[in-house]
């Protein structure tokens, strides 16, 4: 059906081209490009087969990055490496006339900050040029906007409050590692926490609001409201929302680590000079923490990610909560990455397979929320990430 190239040989990159290469009827041909080549081909050849073909790439580097896209000629450019490089990425795309899709939204490198601005300012322009950018398609972003979009068209005539709710119930054996890039991840738990209510931002300080939550198949976990990116999008998307909150699950061990690195200054994106050269301490640290990708081997539990929705449907006041629980265990035995990389690219491959399947296809730059759920939703029940749905019971926020 289609020719799809993935930027990134991260974990979650490995579960992308993973799911692609067991549906050949849709991904006839896949390359996977990614700063160290090595990465690429230990991946292709976990694989086998010879489904994945392999590039090596900087994708900051644009003029290269469109003679890859030139001389590989994808469908769609699949881009799961960090969001510095989002911007980059859809201006390679733009210029080679290929449509995009990518799981996090752009962040500047030299700022801890992400918000869609920055990609939606590029919507005239793709529409112009009658390709399609699908933003945020991993598992929140991404799951969690779809399960938005389904509950507000089979389940409310109007969404009144939102809490999006991710636990990571799994044990790492670690003392600390963080579930996807030590970088990404500590710039977005540290920073100010932030919810919509009645029409405007709330700002809290970090972890400021937490409570205990219960979580299906898993119990009571204390969960801290953070901000995260998809409110923006959704609350936009849908305007009769007047709270949305998003809720993520620490557990004290990580949270005391934490601080410890901010106190000592090692979440620092500032340079600092180190043995006559500059290093930036959040890098450093990267690069001594246990890389993501391979935590997956002695990875137990499971994680619980859904929405907690209350609205009206025909007059009536209604409750409705919508989750999928997924296995640390069985994504490892599946891909060989943990449940966080497993629950990101797992949707990813979907979406480029809507994309491919003409289901996800229109001039613009759109996130998640505004295609057809259903399809996507019928495709998490094939693909592994099955979803439950919960109806009028006490949602506990
Ligand atoms: P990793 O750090 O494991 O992988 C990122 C990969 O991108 C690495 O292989 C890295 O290469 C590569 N890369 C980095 N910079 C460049 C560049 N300039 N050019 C080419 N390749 C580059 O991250 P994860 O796999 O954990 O995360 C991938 C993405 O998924 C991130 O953007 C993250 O924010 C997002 N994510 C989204 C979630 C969601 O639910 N929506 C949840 C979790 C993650 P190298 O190894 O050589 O440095």
């Amino acid at each position: 059906m289609g020719k799809v190239m993935v930027i990134g040989a991260g974990g979650v990159g490995s579960v992308v081209v993973h799911k692609m290469a067991s549906l050949p009827e849709v991904f006839t041909e896949i390359l996977l490009a990614s700063r160290t080549k090595s990465k690429c081909d230990a991946i292709a050849a976990r694989i086998g087969k010879n489904r994945v073909q392999t590039a090596q790439i900087d994708a900051d580097n644009v003029p290269d990055l469109k003679k890859l896209i030139k001389s590989c000629r994808p469908d769609i450019v699949v881009n799961v490496a960090l969001p510095y490089q989002d911007l980059h990425i859809m201006d390679a795309c733009l210029a080679e006339g290929v449509s995009y899709l990518d799981t996090a939204n752009y962040e500047p490198l030299e700022e801890a900050k992400f918000e869609y601005s920055w990609q939606w300012a590029y919507r005239d322009r793709y529409d112009k040029a009658g390709i399609t950018a699908i933003l945020g398609c991993g598992f929140d972003p991404g799951v969690t906007s779809v399960y938005t979009a389904y509950a507000a068209r089979h389940h409310f005539d109007e969404i009144h409050y939102l809490d999006i709710v991710d636990c990571n119930a799994g044990d790492h054996g670690k003392p600390f590692a963080t579930n996807f890039n030590p970088e990404i991840n500590i710039r977005e738990v540290t920073q100010k926490g932030k919810y919509w209510e009645n029409g405007k931002w709330i700002y809290t300080k970090p972890h400021e609001i937490h409570k205990p939550l219960n979580y299906p198949d898993i119990g009571p976990k204390e969960s801290y409201l953070i901000y995260h990116e998809e409110l923006e999008s959704l609350v936009k998307n849908f305007p009769t929302i007047k709270r949305a909150r998003f809720w993520m699950t620490f557990s004290q061990e990580y949270l005391t680590h934490l601080r410890v690195i901010q106190n000592i200054g090692m979440a620092g994106i500032e340079p600092v000079m180190f043995d006559g050269r500059e290093i930036i301490p959040i890098q450093f640290l990267k690069a001594v923490l246990p890389d993501p990708g391979e935590l997956g081997e002695n990875y137990k539990g499971q994680t619980s990610i859904g929405c907690r929705i209350k609205g009206i449907k025909a007059g009536k006041e209604h409750t409705y909560y919508i989750y999928n629980n997924c296995s640390h265990e069985a994504a490892f035995r599946e891909t060989g990455a943990q449940g966080v990389s497993y629950t990101t690219g797992v949707p990813a491959a979907i979406g480029a397979m809507m994309y491919l399947k003409g289901i996800w296809k229109k001039p613009g730059v759109f996130n998640v929320e505004e295609f057809d759920p259903d399809p996507f939703m019928e495709q998490l029940n094939l693909l592994g990430l099955p979803w439950h749905e919960l109806h009028d019971l006490e949602l506990e926020l």
